[in-house]
Parts: structure tokens; sequence; C-alpha cells
């Protein structure tokens, strides 16, 4: 056996399914997982010592890639001067001022651990804000594992066929209410029906977590509107999108000004932390300023805050996203005349769906109607050709800084080759 499934057969003796987060586990592609003992650069390195190009790039916080020697200082440096604080220090000031100061709508900044942590926290803001208990989330859209959003998510869930989890407390579970993507006459009937309670909408403006799946603007822009006129707080899940489609994110990719935005990933540039920030009358409802209690012992560790800021000023200025979109439409055209995969694409975010082309997919619905070959064949043999993608066909592919456009182009050349036996 592998050096992988050794270490796979012991992890599972010791941990659920042998892994810290179900993806991981390759269960959507088959196979013990590769186990990886570090990256560099656009390479990852696994147990064996082989050298994969990787597109995963820990699903998301590494856009300038492994290993990046500034992102690196900041961090032994940080170190350096002792890792935890748990006080009041000029690394997160630092940190929230670096973003208040380049995003108009995050006029207040909170940090926390993880995504799923900055959701939780801006849902319970926009409860105490409005006095409702509703929240709006949208079919395939993922926001972390908290109880109320595990309901019709994606990511690790994304091919499971039951409801999302057990455990869940049905009790919160009830106020939470679902929308297609996609569907202006859907949004128009929930917020009819349900609009006087419904405390905030959540959305990934750029819904990553089922595959890429584009919104319209218009789309958004109703959303928007109805959630004014409405009295409801419009959250956008910036998680994946934040500091990745642009500085600013999807919001100000597409020119809206959501009332409060979540973030993960990127802003720690590998470690652990989420944020979640918005206008100053909602932000200022958060303790100790105001009503809404959320704390954590190693919130803003200084570390990540530094990790974080080393991170964000290589992106600030833009250029940098200008250079991943070049990359991106490498891909592009490399997949303008084939006929055997769809490849959506925003910026240095894309996905392989493995049907013919057609009109973008921006829907669980337009999913269904045009089914996918298994993704599995095609991972795997890209995999043995040192290519590595997330393990699972409803991920996203991330670029990064450290891509070179040869690297993607053997990406290309790759995926047609493993696509080639497909039927269709
Ligand atoms: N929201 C979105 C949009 C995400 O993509 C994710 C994770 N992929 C989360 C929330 C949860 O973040 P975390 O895994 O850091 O808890």
């Amino acid at each position: 056996m592998s050096t992988s499934g050794d270490l796979f057969e012991r992890s599972k003796l010791v941990s659920p399914g042998g892994v810290h987060s179900p993806v991981r586990a390759f269960k959507g592609v088959g196979g013990p997982p590769r186990f990886m003992t570090g990256g560099q650069g656009a390479f990852i390195t696994d147990v064996d010592g082989r050298n994969l190009v990787d597109y995963c790039m820990a699903f998301g916080p590494l856009i300038l890639g492994h290993g990046n020697a500034l992102v690196r200082d900041a961090a032994v440096d940080a170190i350096g001067r002792g890792w935890s604080l748990g006080t009041c220090e000029p690394y997160s000031l630092e940190l929230a001022e670096f973003i208040t100061r380049r995003i108009p709508w995050v006029q207040s900044v909170r940090f926390v651990n993880s995504g799923t942590e900055a959701v939780m926290s801006a849902l319970r803001v926009a409860r105490g804000a409005t006095g409702r208990d509703k929240i709006l989330k949208f079919d395939g859209c993922y926001h972390g594992h908290t109880d109320s959003m595990l309901i019709k998510s994606g990511s690790g869930l994304a091919e499971a066929t039951q409801p999302d989890s057990a455990g869940l407390d049905h009790a919160t579970l009830s106020s939470t209410v679902v929308a297609p993507l996609d569907d202006e006459a859907a949004l128009e009937a929930v917020f009819a029906r349900h609009g006087k309670d419904i405390a905030a909408a959540i959305i990934e403006p750029v819904p990553a977590n089922y595959g890429l799946l584009p919104q319209r603007r218009e789309y958004l822009q109703r959303l928007a509107d109805l959630c004014r006129k409405h009295g409801s707080l419009l959250i956008f899940d910036e998680v994946i999108s934040g500091f990745r489609v642009g500085f600013q994110g999807a919001a100000g990719l597409y020119g809206f000004e959501p009332d409060l935005v979540t973030y993960g990933k990127v802003i720690g540039g590998g470690f652990p932390v989420g944020a979640y920030g918005g206008k100053r009358e909602y932000m200022e409802l958060v303790a100790p300023a105001g009503p809404v209690y959320q704390a954590g012992t190693l919130s803003a560790n200084s570390v990540a805050m530094c990790a974080g800021l080393a991170t964000l000023r290589q992106l600030a200025d833009g250029s940098l996203y200008s250079r991943l979109d070049t990359l991106g439409a490498r891909l592009d055209a490399a997949f303008a005349t084939q006929q055997k995969i769809q490849l959506q694409r925003i910026g240095s975010l894309f996905w392989f769906y493995l049907a013919q082309p057609g009109a973008a997919l921006r829907s669980l619905g337009d999913m269904k109607s045009r089914p996918a070959a298994p993704f599995g064949p095609v991972f795997h043999q890209l995999l043995d050709g040192g290519i590595y993608l997330a393990p699972s066909a409803f991920e996203v592919g991330f670029l990064s800084a450290a891509h070179s456009p040869a690297q993607v182009d053997a990406l290309a050349q790759a995926m047609l080759a493993a696509t080639a036996a497909l039927p269709g």
C-alpha cells in the first residue's frame, strides 16, 4: 500500500473518517486521500516526495501560493514576539485599519477564527439589529457548519441526498428560509410571505460551494431591493470571494454595499482567521459596544493578524487580480471550442463541469437539467499526471500568484486529455 494509504488507515482509527474536515477524505473521487507534507509556490508535496501543481490551494486562502516569503517573514517575526497575547495589541488594529480604509461599507470589523464563526456572529448581529428570527439563505450556498445554515448547503455536502446533517437543532432550523438562486419570482414570493420576519438574507454573491454559479447582477440587485423594502439586512458571505475576485470582493466587483460582510480564507493568508464587518450602526451592536455577545480566546491572534496583513498588502493595489484574470483567460481560450467540459470562471476562481458547454449554470436546477459525467476518473488521471485539484466535483479551483502560464496551459491540456474518453 502507498504511504498515504497506510497513514489513512492509521488516521481512521483515531479520527472520524480519518480526517478533520470531510472533503479531505476523497469520498467524492474514491481511493485513499493523498497525505501532504508541505507546499512551496505552486506546488504541494506528498509524503512520497512527489510535487503536484496545486489548484486547491488550501481551499482558497493561498492566493499568493504556498510559502509566500513576505507572509512567512511576517508570521515568523510575530512568533518571535510571542504568539498569543490575549490582550489589546497593535496587529489587529493595523489589519482592521487596512481593511476599513479600502472597503467603504466595512466601517468596523471584528476578527474571529473561521468563516463559520464569522457567519454565526453576523447572523446574531442581524437578529439583534432587527429583533427578527428568520434568515433567508440560498439553495446550494454554504456558510459554514452552524446549525441554521446546514440546510440546502454545498461544499462537503454538495452530494448529500438527505438533510445536511444529523444533530441539528430543529428549533433553530425552523427559522431558516431557503430560496433558489437565479429566480426573482421565487425571491418575491419568499419576501411576500416572510418579509416582515426576515432578519437578514445571506448569500454567497459568487456562489462557489456547489460548483461555481455566477449570479446575474440584476438578481443580486433584486435581493438588495427586497431586503431594503422589508427592513432585512443584506449579508454578503465573502469567505471565498473576499479579497479574491478583487480586493473589495464581490461587493466591489458588482457595486453593492451590503449591510454586513463575512470573510475568511484570504484574509488570514492561510492562518485561522475569519472576520465580520459592515456598517457602523450594526457593528456597534457587538459587545462590549452593544448587547450582541461574541468573544474568542484566540481571536485576533497576532501571528494570524500579521500574516493576514502581509497578504492583503500584496493585494491592495489590484495589479495581482488583473494578472490572475489574464492567467484564467488561458483556460477560457483552451476550452472555447471543446465539447465535453463547461468551464465557469470569475477571475482566479474556476470550475470544470463535465458536460457539454451551454448557457452559464447559475442554479442547482440548471445543474440537474444537465447532469455531468463522473469526476473521479478525471481527478485521478490528473493526480497521476502531477496535478492536484480539490477532491470533489463541486469544489472550485483556485489560481494563485505562484502559478505560471505554462502550468495553467498544462492543466488545460491534462483536463482535455482526461475527458477525451467521456461519452458525448
Ligand atoms: N462561507 C463560505 C462562503 C465558505 O466557502 C466557507 C468555507 N469554505 C465558510 C463560510 C466556512 O468557513 P470555515 O471553513 O473557515 O469555517
